[in-house]
């Protein structure tokens, strides 16, 4: 069976948004991705991460998880945590929206997973947390040569 799968969990260290990159990153590297496609996969992942660190909890304590999947070359990453939840989900994606504009953040997060994965689901819940759902097919670019 052509399918491989990895879960992990850490707790909402801004010093682990680095960990996650690198995790998904070398978990990515069995189908053979390009630079480019291994640096948007890590982007994305940073941005959700940094959200559930920075939002979902606040900057406190609390559990993220990561699962991916590699499935035929796509890949699907899940960032899962169990923090404050979004509202309002299609305004919290809307390119510049941010709840905290006083904190300089540009509200591009979303638009940035958006722009770099192939496809992108949020899930949240008020009080009981968020999950990221995002994919991303890998070796499209060398089809083009
Ligand atoms: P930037 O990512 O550019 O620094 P930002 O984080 O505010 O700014 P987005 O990443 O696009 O922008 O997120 C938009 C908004 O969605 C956030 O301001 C926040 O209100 C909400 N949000 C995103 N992720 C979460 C999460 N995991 N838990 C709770 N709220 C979230
Ligand atoms: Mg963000």
């Amino acid at each position: 069976m052509n399918k491989n799968e990895m879960l992990i969990e850490f707790g909402s260290d801004a010093r682990n948004e680095g960990l996650a990159r690198v995790v998904v990153a070398s978990f990515l590297t069995r189908t053979n991705p390009t630079l480019n496609e291994v640096e948007d996969v890590k982007t994305a992942v940073s941005e959700a991460v940094t959200n559930s660190i920075i939002h979902g909890y606040e900057n406190e304590d609390g559990k993220i998880i990561i699962k991916a999947y590699i499935e035929d070359r796509m890949l699907s990453v899940e960032v899962i945590d169990y923090g404050c939840g979004i509202p309002d989900v299609g305004k919290a994606m809307e390119p510049m929206y941010t709840s905290k504009e006083d904190k300089n953040r540009s509200g591009m997060g979303f638009s940035f997973m958006e722009a770099f994965m192939d496809e992108l689901v949020v899930e949240s819940c008020v009080g009981k947390g968020t999950t990221v759902k995002m994919k991303k097919k890998i070796g499209t670019e060398q089809e083009k040569y």
